[in-house]
């Protein structure tokens, strides 16, 4: 491991906690599903490994809770490679969880409890201040306290991308969003942020995100890949695929993006790069169980198993 680590990522852990059902429930009813799976995940830790599995070096800066999940999540990491140095564990805070149904059709209901991730603070932040300055990227979603995200963005002196997932129903300030390099919001998030409640196609969202003040936008559009707006508007296709589980996707699209601009490629390059490795996430199933290697990448495309 390098002692500065190019992506230094500032976000979550949690432990996904999955059970396969017939179909979700409805309010006040109770359903039968199958064995539950205990599969590492959270925006910021999915993100961190995705660049890790690219073969960059990568930290995560973040809290784990002082239980067996933590202690699991943290073995994920540790395994990937991934710097760990900067996980702080929480005393007596549950680690965050995921509750999540999958139906037999695939759609899924989740809850999530933030634990550990709740308590990341301006403190813990300042003691990784110098990992933050020195990475030529710094990755960020909203799954820790927005001040926290605040704080990495005021550091950092590298690219910073934001993923602002989940997107705060009342925005982000503008003057948080003004700091921001790439901003990276699916559909839904672009939506949310720019205060639209209209169905959002590609010539909307890159209206939309030519409005926010970030410096350049990449909207991803699922099957249609993404939309690069910057000074001109690239629609960037992805490749076809028929998906198994789409988990995780937004997140190894957002750490190949990172990948490519620490190799400095432009952010169109990037992107397409990043649509490759978000497609070939889709074809394996749970969160950092599906994300792959650059050779497990071609592989997958190329329909061979890998
Ligand atoms: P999120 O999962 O965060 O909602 P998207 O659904 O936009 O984000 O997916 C992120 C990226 O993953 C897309 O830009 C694309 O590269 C890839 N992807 C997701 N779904 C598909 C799909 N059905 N076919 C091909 N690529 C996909």
């Amino acid at each position: 491991m390098a002692m500065t680590p190019e992506i230094v990522v500032v976000g979550s852990a949690n432990l996904d906690l999955v059970v396969d059902v017939s179909r979700t429930p409805l309010a006040g009813e109770t359903v039968l599903g199958g064995d539950l799976r205990r599969i590492p995940g959270g925006k910021g830790a999915n993100q961190a490994v995705a660049a890790a599995r690219l073969g960059r070096s990568v930290a995560l800066v973040g809290r784990v809770g002082d239980d067996e999940g933590g202690e699991m999540l943290r073995a994920a990491l540790d395994a990937d490679g991934v710097d760990t140095t900067r996980l702080t564990t929480t005393i007596d805070v549950p680690n965050g969880v995921a509750l999540i149904a999958v139906g037999a059709n695939g759609e899924n209901a989740i809850v999530v409890s933030p634990g550990a991730n709740s308590r990341l603070s301006a403190t813990d932040l300042e003691e990784a201040r110098d990992l933050i300055r020195h990475a030529s990227c710094v990755l960020l979603q909203l799954e820790v306290p927005v001040a926290a995200v605040a704080a990495a963005l005021e550091m950092a002196e590298g690219t910073v991308i934001l993923n602002p997932a989940p997107a705060p129903s009342d925005g982000l300030p503008d003057e948080l969003l003004r700091r921001v390099d790439v901003l990276v919001p699916n559909q839904t998030e672009l939506a949310t942020l720019a205060r639209y409640d209209g169905a959002v196609d590609p010539e909307i969202a890159a209206e939309l995100a030519r409005n926010l003040p970030a410096e350049r936008v990449v909207v991803t559009l699922g099957a249609d890949g993404a939309l690069v707006v910057g000074n001109d508007v690239v629609h960037v296709p992805a490749p076809v695929v028929r998906p198994v589980d789409t988990t995780a996707a937004g997140d190894s699209f957002c750490g190949a993006l990172a990948d490519a601009l620490v190799g400095g490629q432009s952010l169109v390059e990037a992107t397409e790069w990043a649509v490759r490795v978000g497609a070939a996430t889709t074809l394996r199933s749970g969160a950092q169980p599906s994300l792959p290697t650059p050779a497990e990448v071609d592989r997958l495309l190329s329909g061979e198993s890998p």
